[in-house]
């Protein structure tokens, strides 16, 4: 078994076996028998999932680099057209069909009780993935409804996936993007919104008008893409959103805030490549001032005055077993929880354990410790 399976992923037995032995690999039962890659191994990424019935091997989505200073990187880094996406702020998610039966993958490698059986009841998706059994879907699941990454978005309130790429099983390699998205068309499933393909030399400035648009709609960002696919994806993100995960990070210092020193850099080229004036560097400057120290200190306070730190989550569940379920798939995790429930609603609290203790200790002794 073992020799199939590191056949099956190009790498060598013995590497595969200290990762069983470590933990960095872990076999699961249900609901079919599949090896998950915790760590990368070699050349195999974080996140990927082998299902051990008959070999399919989804990879783990790749990272994606941050762009820090855009000239550049239309000039030298891109060879001929550039595509540009939007990057839409939701989780990411890989949509895989196995006996006939969707199942969502998250980023880390587990299929999520919850995204799974949203999305099982989307008809157009189940079609595709039927009809093309050699691939599998990923895409941004966005709405307010998830226990993830709540945010709404005018096309999409409560719960949605929008297809960012078409990855064929076993080879991570993907579809062309005009191939995609007419494909996707056809099936009626939502995709990404694509601002164009653009020539090397116009790109520059259309993605500077894209990039002041989506800021001022407090979008994302976009990822800038080859056409063909050849090329590693690279993102790109607005004022707006680096300001608001920076703020919504200093609630969680010690948990989430940790590494966002590449977006302080991005917005400190941006000051300088968008030729901002003294006012506007200012303006900017104050909120993220302000996106750091007010929740930081809101934060304080709360462990000061015995309170937790946590983020809510609101679902809307009609199945009870699925609150269960979800309940115990976030606790296998380590992701510790509170959960209510309200009616037809169900309201999960992450709870961030890291910043409580570290403010705990620090509003104790001085010190982290
Ligand atoms: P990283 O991908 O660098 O590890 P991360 O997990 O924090 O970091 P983000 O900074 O959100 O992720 O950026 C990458 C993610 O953006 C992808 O994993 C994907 O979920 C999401 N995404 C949204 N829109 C797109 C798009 N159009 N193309 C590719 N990815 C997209
Ligand atoms: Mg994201």
């Amino acid at each position: 078994m073992i020799d199939k399976i590191s056949e099956t992923l190009g790498i060598e037995t013995w590497r595969l076996k200290v990762a069983m032995e470590k933990g960095i690999v872990q076999i699961f039962d249900k609901p079919f028998k599949h090896m998950i890659f915790r760590r990368n191994i070699s050349k195999i990424e974080e996140g990927t999932i082998v299902n051990l019935e008959n070999m399919d091997v989804i990879h783990g989505y790749q990272k994606i680099k941050r762009i820090l200073y855009l000239e550049p990187v239309i000039k030298k880094y891109f060879k001929g057209k550039i595509a540009v996406e939007e990057k839409m702020n939701g989780y990411n998610i890989r949509v895989y069909m196995y006996k006939d039966k969707i199942y969502a993958i998250t980023r880390g490698g587990f299929i999520c009780p919850y995204t799974t059986h949203m999305l099982r009841k989307n008809d157009e998706i189940k079609k595709f993935l039927k009809d093309f059994e050699e691939y599998y879907l990923c895409g941004e699941i966005v709405g307010k409804y998830n226990p993830y990454v709540s945010k709404e978005y005018p096309e999409e309130k409560y719960f949605g996936l929008f297809v960012f790429d078409i990855k064929r099983k076993n080879e991570n390699t993907s579809m062309r993007i005009p191939d995609r998205n007419k494909l996707l068309e056809e099936y009626c499933i939502k995709h990404v919104k694509l601002f164009g393909i653009f020539d090397k030399n116009e790109a520059y400035e259309k993605i500077i008008r894209i990039i002041k648009y989506l800021d001022k709609e407090n979008r994302e960002g976009i990822v800038l893409k080859d056409p063909d696919m050849k090329i590693e994806p690279v993102k790109y993100t607005t004022t707006s959103a680096n300001i608001e995960t920076i703020r919504k990070g200093f609630e969680f210092p010690f948990d989430l805030a940790q590494g966002y020193m590449n977006r302080i850099i991005a917005e400190a080229f941006k000051c300088f490549e968008l030729k901002l004036n003294e006012e506007e560097i200012k303006n900017i400057a104050r909120k993220l001032g302000e996106s750091i120290l007010i929740p930081f200190v809101e934060s304080i306070k709360k462990v000061y005055e015995k309170g937790y730190l946590s983020e809510k989550f609101m679902l809307e569940i009609d199945d009870k077993n699925l609150v269960e379920e979800l309940e115990k798939f976030l606790r296998k995790q380590g992701i510790p929880i509170i959960l209510k429930k309200q009616n037809s609603k169900v309201v999960f609290e992450k709870i961030y354990n890291s910043s409580y203790d570290k403010i705990k200790n620090i509003l104790k002794n001085g010190f982290y410790f």
